[in-house]
């Protein structure tokens, strides 16, 4: 337990307690609240496997797991694709059209803050997935391409909801010069995304929980209320929706 949650639940306990103290009126104490379900089995390693993920409908866009085991089937569609550029930002490719108000939201307080922002790779379909490991494998060998890549049904891009985001000024793509991670673009959505909604999937030194190595400019959208939360938790997504996906609606 990390110690920020072995403190909380110590002021649980003292709040529950709290009644059976000396001075306070005498009642029974009062159980825990039953876990929601049978005891969570723990995070499954990081192995490249095929396995089908569990909540796979479009409608689970928020809580479908995607890792290098867990993948969505061939024929998953992102419904309702438009344009990024709908939410007056730059760059190209399609989002779901539920994203584009808080994209619109998180592009224009990015831009007021100095840091404008370029949508360098959006949704991919299985079959561009496919391509696209196919052409990191050509460049970096087999092993290298699967740390910092999907195979087909494994990209969270594939949902329809996620982006690969840079610096607007920016020429060159945000995962050639470690563009995102060490610029100020890159430390305002650090500090900033979560508030529109986005979660970095991959963050640094996570690698044994999140199956990929660290990856700056990968965000995909969860809603506000459950980017907040994974905030809280400190936790990687993966983390977080392995223990919550149950639970959201
Ligand atoms: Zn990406």
């Amino acid at each position: 337990m990390r110690p920020a949650g072995a403190l909380r639940a110590l002021l649980l306990a003292l709040l529950v307690l709290a009644p059976g103290l000396p001075g306070a009126s005498p009642v029974r104490a009062i159980a825990p609240p039953a876990p929601a379900g049978p005891e969570l089995a723990p995070l499954p390693p990081c192995r490249y496997l095929d396995e089908m993920t569990r909540f796979r409908e479009p409608s689970d866009w928020a809580r479908t797991m995607l890792d290098t085991r867990l993948r969505l089937p061939r024929d998953y569609r992102a419904p309702g694709l438009v344009s990024v550029t709908r939410a007056g930002i730059a760059g190209s490719g399609k989002v779901r059209q539920l994203v584009i108000p808080d994209l619109t939201a998180l592009a224009r307080a990015a831009r007021k803050a100095g840091f404008p922002l370029q949508v360098r790779s959006a949704w991919r379909s299985w079959e561009t997935q496919e391509a696209v490991f196919a052409g990191w494998v050509r460049k970096s060998g087999y092993r290298e391409a699967l740390r910092y890549s999907a195979r087909p049904g494994h990209s969270e891009h594939q949902l329809g909801t996620t982006l690969d985001l840079g610096p607007a000024a920016a020429s060159r793509d945000p995962w050639e010069d470690g563009g995102m991670d060490r610029t100020p673009t890159g430390r305002w959505m650090r500090a900033n995304a979560w508030r529109f909604g986005w979660v970095m999937s991959y963050p640094k030194g996570e690698e044994d929980r999140s199956c990929y190595g660290y990856e700056a400019w990968h965000w995909r959208y969860v809603g506000r209320e459950t980017a907040a939360a994974v905030r809280e938790s400190g936790l990687p997504l993966r983390v977080w929706l392995w223990r919550n996906s149950e639970r959201l609606p």
